[in-house]
C-alpha cells in the first residue's frame, strides 16, 4: 500500500515486530521462535518487488540441501550416528535413499511425486494465489481440473495407495502439518505440499529467519510506513459498512482502509464485537484452529555432528499421534519430534562447539479461546519437556541433558497469551474438512467494505508463503477499489 503512495500505519501489540515469527538471543544462542523452514520463494520476492530495493539487499537466502534428515525406530541407522534417511534437494539422490530402505516404493514414491505436482500445477493460480472474494474471480477457474484434485479423499488414504513402507507413508504424511493439519482429516488435496518442499526447495535465511522480518520492517520503514509498537487495538468502530476507526486503550486512529492481522476471529468476537451479526460470531465461534506447538529451545554447550539443519524422528503409530492431538485433545505420549540446529548452517548461532537447537512437537490447540496463567500448566510443561529430552538422548543425543545451558519452553498458552491466535493455533485454521479451505474467511470483509483480513487464519491459509499470499490479495483488493 505504501509503494503505491498511500499513507500507512501499523499498529502492532508488542515491543517488536514478527509476532510468530519472532527471536531469543541468550548467552550466544541465537534461536528462531517460530518458522525455521522458508518455501515457495517465489510469494517472497513478488512481496519484495513492492519494496523499493531488490530482495537481495536486505536477505540472503540460501537453498537448503539436504533438506532434512530422518530418523526412524524401525529403519536402522546407516551408522551409528547418522540419519536413517536422507532427503536431498537433488530428487534423484533421494530415490537412491528410497531404493536403500525400501526398493518395491521406488515407482510409488516417483508417482507420489508427480501427483503433488499436478495438485499443485492444478491449485496454485485458481486456488492459492486467487482471492476468489468477486464473481470475476470465479470465472475462468478451469472446473474439470477442480473435480480432479483429490477432495474427497484424505492425505493418509492417497499416500498409501502408492507406498507401502511404514517410513515412507510417515514421510508423505507428515507434510499436512506444515498448515497444523491431520493427515488422517485432510483432504488429499493437501498432498500438493510435498511438491513445494520437494521440487520447489527450502531456504534459510543468514542470520535466521527473523531476519525476514527485520527486512520487512526496513523496506516498510524506507517507504515512509509509521509503525507503532506496543499499541494494542481494543476495538475497531465501525458506521454505515464502514470502517472509521482504531483505538488502543490511550489512543484513536482514523482509517480510510483498514488491513487487519489479528486472528480473524477476534474481529467478529472482541474487536469489532459491537457491530458483528450473531451470524458472524457463530462462525468465528466454530472456525476449526490449526494444531500448536509445544517449543523447546535449547542452548547446549555440546554439539551434535549427527544433527543435519532440519531433523525428524518419526513416532511409531503416526495414526495414533493424531488421534491424540485432534481427537482425545492430550499431548501426545510418542510425539514425532522435529529439530531445526541451525548452528549446523551458521556457526554464529551458538558459542564455539555448541548449538542452538529449536525442538517442536505438535500439540492440540487451547480448548477455549481465552487467557490462560502460564504458571497454571508450568509443571505439566516441565514434565512433558523432561519426556522429550530424555526421548532424544535414548534416540542417540546422548548427554543431551547435561550439555544444557540454555532452556525456554513455549506452549499453546504462550502463542495465545503473546499473539491471540485462536486458541494458541500456530498455522491459524486447519484444513480437516473437504470443505474447510473454503469457509476461510476471505481477504476481504464480506459486510464493511474497507476491511480486509490478512493472515494464517484467512484465505489462503497458514505459514509464512501463504500469509504472504493473504496480504498480496488484501492489498490488490483494497487497490482495485480507490
Ligand atoms: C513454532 C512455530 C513453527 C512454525 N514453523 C513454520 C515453518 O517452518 N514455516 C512456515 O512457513 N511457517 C511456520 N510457522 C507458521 C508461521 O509462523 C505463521 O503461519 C505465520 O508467522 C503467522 O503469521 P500471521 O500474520 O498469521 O500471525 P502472527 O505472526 O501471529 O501475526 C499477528 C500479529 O498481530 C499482532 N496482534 C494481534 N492482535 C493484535 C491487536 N489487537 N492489536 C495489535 N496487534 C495485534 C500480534 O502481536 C502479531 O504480531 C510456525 C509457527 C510457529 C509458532
Amino acid at each position: 500500500m505504501a509503494s503505491e503512495g498511500h499513507h500507512v500505519s501499523i499498529l502492532e501489540r508488542n515491543s517488536i515486530p514478527g509476532g510468530k515469527c519472532s527471536q531469543i538471543e541468550e548467552k550466544g544462542y541465537r534461536f528462531d521462535t517460530g518458522p525455521s523452514v522458508l518455501t515457495m520463494m517465489q510469494t517472497l520476492e513478488e512481496v519484495f518487488s513492492y519494496a523499493p530495493k531488490p530482495l537481495e539487499s536486505y536477505l540472503e537466502c540460501i537453498p537448503m540441501d539436504p533438506l532434512c534428515h530422518y530418523w526412524d525406530r524401525e529403519l536402522p541407522s546407516v551408522a551409528d550416528s547418522t540419519a536413517s534417511f536422507m532427503n536431498y534437494a537433488n530428487l534423484q539422490y533421494t530415490l537412491d535413499e528410497v531404493k536403500r530402505i525400501a526398493p518395491y516404493d521406488v515407482e510409488g514414491f516417483k508417482a507420489l511425486v508427480q501427483l503433488s505436482s499436478e495438485l499443485y500445477r492444478k491449485t496454485n493460480a485458481t486456488f492459492i494465489r486467487n482471492p476468489l472474494a468477486r464473481l470475476k474471480d470465479l470465472k475462468g477457474l478451469p472446473w474439470l481440473d477442480l473435480l480432479d484434485i483429490k477432495a474427497f479423499s484424505t492425505v493418509s488414504q492417497v499416500v498409501d495407495k502408492h507406498v507401502q513402507s511404514p517410513f515412507l507413508r510417515k514421510f508423505f504424511k507428515r507434510f499436512t502439518t506444515y498448515n497444523g493439519s491431520s493427515p488422517f482429516l485432510a483432504p488429499g488435496t493437501l498432498h500438493v505440499i510435498p511438491h513445494v518442499e520437494l521440487s520447489l526447495g527450502a531456504w534459510y535465511i543468514k542470520g535466521g529467519l527473523y531476519q525476514l522480518v527485520k527486512a520487512l520492517e526496513k523496506a516498510c520503514l524506507e517507504l515512509g510506513v509509521n509503525i507503532y509498537y506496543d499499541h494494542d487495538v481494543q476495538q475497531i468502530q465501525t458506521k454505515k459498512g464502514r470502517v472509521v476507526e482504531v483505538s488502543t486503550s490511550s489512543q484513536s486512529f482514523e482509517a480510510d482502509i483498514l488491513i487487519s492481522n489479528t486472528d480473524s476471529i477476534e474481529l467478529p468476537l472482541r474487536l469489532a464485537s459491537q457491530s458483528a451479526t450473531k451470524r458472524e460470531k457463530d462462525a468465528a465461534l466454530e472456525q476449526q484452529p490449526s494444531s500448536s506447538g509445544f517449543v523447546l529451545l535449547l542452548g547446549t554447550k555440546k554439539s551434535w555432528p549427527q544433527l543435519g539443519h532440519h531433523n525428524i524422528f518419526f513416532s511409531n503409530d503416526y495414526d495414533n499421534e493424531f488421534e491424540e492431538i485432534f481427537h482425545k485433545h492430550q499431548y501426545p505420549s510418542d510425539p514425532t519430534i522435529y529439530i531445526s540446529n541451525t548452528s549446523a548452517s551458521d556457526s554464529e548461532d551458538a558459542p564455539k562447539g555448541g548449538s542452538n537447537l529449536f525442538v517442536l512437537v505438535n500439540v492440540p490447540p487451547l480448548k477455549e479461546h481465552t487467557l490462560h496463567r502460564q504458571a497454571e500448566r508450568e509443571s505439566e510443561s516441565l514434565e512433558y519437556a523432561n519426556k522429550l529430552i530424555h526421548e532424544l538422548e535414548s534416540r542417540g543425543l546422548k548427554g543431551l541433558r547435561a550439555s544444557i545451558e540454555v532452556q525456554h519452553i513455549h506452549t499453546p498458552v504462550h502463542y495465545f497469551n503473546t499473539y491471540r491466535s485462536n486458541r494458541g493455533a500456530i498455522y491459524g485454521t486447519s484444513s480437516n474438512s473437504p470443505w474447510a479451505a473454503f469457509l476461510r474467511p476471505r481477504n476481504a470483509h464480506p459486510r464493511f467494505k474497507n476491511l480486509y483480513r490478512v493472515g494464517g487464519s484467512t484465505h489462503p491459509g497458514g505459514g509464512i508463503p501463504l500469509v504472504l499470499q493473504s496480504a498480496l490479495n488484501a492489498t490488490k483488493l483494497a487497490l482495485d477499489t480507490l
